[in-house]
């Protein structure tokens, strides 16, 4: 070909001694041509209608911004007076295009310091500038995958992405994106753009940005996406992004002024830009027409949207508004500050409820383990409590977005989420227990777990550990030790008998060989012959006990005797179920058992108000009794869709097997800190549902619920959250979402040395 293209060269364009460098290219194949009369670029297009009319376009936009000093491709007209060359040798198949080769060293290859970046935002305001005084001419017409006005384009691409790990961050955006970026589109500024400030396209000599290649991108868009772009990429492997791009921002602004909406939807476009790369690279992958000019910025591109999810959006918009003069009250949030939410909150609220921290946190948003608050920090989540997969993951958004965009109903009603979902969690238990009753809180559930063991037993009494919790109904109070027992309480009601938990930290038993039968015993003798106990619950780790696990072989003893007397036996999972303890997927599996009834909740949905019952079909065929069993909400469509979103994350992503291997190092770094620190006196738990206890001295166990109060505070303060509990609320309890991961573990047990270590100085 090069010998052809020599030809061409001296035929058309009147050059000699011609030697010809191949470059990368992407639609168009590029060379370098170094001639006598000067070094040029030679751009070889495939012939068709469309691209030579786009070719011209783009053509007369280079005339037009020529008279901008040397920072742009000129096209060279051929001997003929043209500026595209069509060989008159019968061959259609390609048309050629001639221009200046531009000097200088890529922004890719520079230290990205403050002036370039300066210099940057300034070029690109001056060209766009120069761009928005252009008619659109075709370019309106054009839609290509690269301009952010169509990224939705992409979206039919993400299953290409092999990793499900990945898969997510991309679906969150395209998310986001629809929700704070598509409503606006036909509000933000339109001109020209080149649509592809890459720093392989960028130039820059003595210090400046000194010229800007290869328009082949150029499209009719959003003005800001130009800065999206170049923003992306300038900064895709450093540190500070937000505040670098302030630079950019700022310098372009100056020359070519940016509205508040435009910054406020930047970090949005940016992601999606990444957004973009990542879906084209996984595209060209599999084609297998995989071009280095696409994959080149694959691994950047996957690192940078790995940490845009740790940046809080609303401190981004605050900084670039500011670096553009704007007040921060421009980005578009209502931010009412915590002291009047506090005074509404006492005006319309009771003050039975409580708030976490010291000093309360504002929550705006979240992504996975991260949650953003209203002053822009981003929060570590070490323990939210009820998220189980991540924080608006987007498998459970657009599944529940979906459903409640097509059918809501109930279940005197037939719809097939209903049946799909009951064969799906029932398929989670032993094949005995197959029956399942939804409700809408494990307050409901633990509830009605109770009334269909009195129901089927025909007995009244129920068995409770001490410490636990079950519930805020009034029969979830009766059965909670942890409420009946404590401030504003009134104490064990009749019906009531309670086992002592059996702790063997702080316990009356502390040998892990024996204590579980101890306690077992201790139990039974309590009990003695009592005939009138319906059912037996508790947690297989007791959470608001403190984390505690039940001692190894203790609830086989005492499930055992329940059911002599002809009991029932319930696990309440909704703290520990559904793969949080990665060993097991559901907490009684930990302790050889399998109970008659299991409760469910907040896992179950992800924070979506849904809960279960799971039982067999006596227990079941017994409690329809001729009485009616109805809740308006329960196993609704939508609840059902989520469930089942929230199923297949857990299979998807293994985060059982995620939340073994984190839980496991997070536990052993904890114990790693408990060797050095004799504040700590127990590490324990499961998978992610940790424990830390925290005491005086080691040797006599005595709680410290004071450092336990500042570990929490403290680690608030640092952006980490954890929380307290247990009787002496001395326990810091952790227990994130799913996907944290070993970094996010690492960062949780250094920030808690840290404030070990100063609490001791
Ligand atoms: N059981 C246990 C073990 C719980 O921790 C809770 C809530 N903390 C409940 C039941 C009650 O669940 P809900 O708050 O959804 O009513």
């Amino acid at each position: 070909m090069t010998d052809h293209l020599k030809v061409l060269l001296e035929g058309y364009y009147g050059l000699s001694h011609v030697r010809l460098y191949r470059m990368e290219g992407y639609e168009s194949i590029n060379f370098k041509v170094v001639a006598r009369q000067g070094t040029f670029v030679l751009k070889a297009y495939r012939y068709q209608e469309e691209t030579f009319e786009n070719i011209n376009s783009e053509n007369k936009v280079l005339a037009f911004i020529k008279d901008h000093k040397d920072s742009f491709p000129v096209v060279i007209k051929n001997l003929q007076g043209k500026e595209l060359t069509v060989p008159d040798d019968g061959d259609m198949s390609y048309f050629f295009r001639l221009s200046t080769y531009l000097e200088g060293t890529f922004l890719a290859e520079t230290d990205k310091t403050p002036q370039l970046l300066s210099s940057l935002g300034q070029f690109l305001g001056q060209l766009d500038q120069c761009l928005f005084l252009l008619a659109p001419s075709v370019f309106k017409a054009r839609k290509i995958h690269w301009d952010l006005d169509h990224v939705l384009m992409n979206e039919s691409l993400i299953h290409y992405i092999s990793s499900v790990g990945d898969r997510k961050l991309v679906e969150y955006f395209f998310i986001q994106y629809k929700q704070h970026v598509q409503p606006h589109l036909y509000e933000l500024k339109k001109s020209l753009i080149h649509n592809d400030a890459n720093d392989w396209n960028v130039l820059i000599r003595d210090g400046q940005i000194s010229g800007l290649i290869d328009f082949g991108d150029m499209v009719y868009s959003s003005t800001i996406n130009e800065l999206a772009v170049a923003i992306t990429y300038a900064l895709m492997n450093e540190e500070d992004i937000v505040e670098k791009a302030s630079l950019i921002l700022s310098s372009y602004h100056n020359v070519h002024s940016l509205e508040p909406l435009e910054i406020n939807v930047l970090y949005y476009l940016i992601a999606m830009r990444l957004c973009t790369s990542v879906c084209q690279s996984a595209f060209h992958k599999q084609s297998n027409t995989e071009s280095d000019y696409i994959t080149v910025s694959e691994a950047g591109a996957w690192s940078l949207l790995k940490k845009w999810i740790s940046i809080n959006p609303l401190y981004a918009k605050r900084k670039w508004l500011a670096a553009c003069g704007y007040h921060e009250d421009k980005a578009g949030v209502q931010v009412m500050p915590v002291e009047k939410i506090l005074e509404k909150r006492r005006n319309y609220l009771s003050k039975a409820l409580s708030l976490s921290y010291s000093r309360p946190i504002h929550m705006t948003g979240a992504a996975f383990q991260y949650m953003y608050d209203a002053e822009g920090n981003t929060i570590l989540d070490a323990y939210n409590n009820i998220i189980q997969v991540g924080h608006c993951h987007p498998h459970i958004v657009s599944s529940a977005h979906k459903a409640m965009a097509r059918l809501n109903t109930n279940t005197r009603y037939l719809y097939d989420d209903l049946i799909e979902y009951s064969e799906m969690l029932l398929a989670k238990f032993p094949s005995h227990l197959n029956k399942v009753f939804f409700v809408n809180s494990g307050s409901a559930a633990s509830d009605l777990a109770i009334r269909l063991a009195t129901i089927y037993t025909s007995k009244t009494k129920v068995a409770v550990l001490q410490h636990g919790y079950h519930g805020n109904s009034r029969l979830g109070i009766d059965i909670s030790h942890y409420k009946y027992h404590h401030k504003g309480g009134s104490g064990k009601a009749d019906f009531i008998a309670e086992a002592v938990l059996p702790d063997t930290y702080r316990g009356m038993y502390r040998d892990i060989g024996t204590a579980g039968a101890l306690y077992a015993d201790d139990f039974v003798r309590s009990i003695g012959d009592d005939r009138d106990i319906a059912a037996f619950i508790a947690e297989p780790i007791v959470g608001c006990g403190g984390q505690v696990p039940l001692a190894s072989g203790y609830l086989s003893r005492v499930y055992e005797e329940i059911r002599k007397r002809g009991g029932l036996c319930i696990s309440d999972e909704v703290q520990v179920g559904f793969g949080r303890l990665g060993h097991f997927f559901w907490g009684y599996e930990m302790h050889g058992v399998v109970p008659d009834i299991v409760v469910l909740g907040k896992p179950i949905g992800n924070g979506h108000p849904m809960a279960a019952v799971v039982c067999s079909e006596e227990v079941a065929d017994a409690f329809a009794n001729g009485m009616e069993f109805f809740s308006s909400f329960g196993g609704n469509p939508v609840s059902c869709t989520v469930g089942k979103a929230v199923l297949e994350v857990i299979a998807a992503e293994e985060l059982q097997q995620h939340a073994f291997e984190v839980g496991q190092y997070l536990k052993y770094r904890l114990n790693e800190l408990k060797e050095r620190y004799h504040a700590i006196g127990d590490v324990r738990g499961e998978g992610l549902f940790l424990g830390v206890d925290m005491v005086v001295d080691p040797l006599n166990r005595t709680a410290d619920p004071l450092l336990a109060k500042v570990m929490k505070n403290e680690l608030r303060e640092n952006l980490i959250l954890v929380s307290t509990d247990g009787p002496f609320d001395n326990v810091i309890k952790i227990k994130p979402p799913l996907c944290f991961d070993m970094d996010n573990a690492d960062r949780l047990v250094k920030s808690m040395e840290e404030i070990l270590k100063n609490y001791h100085d």
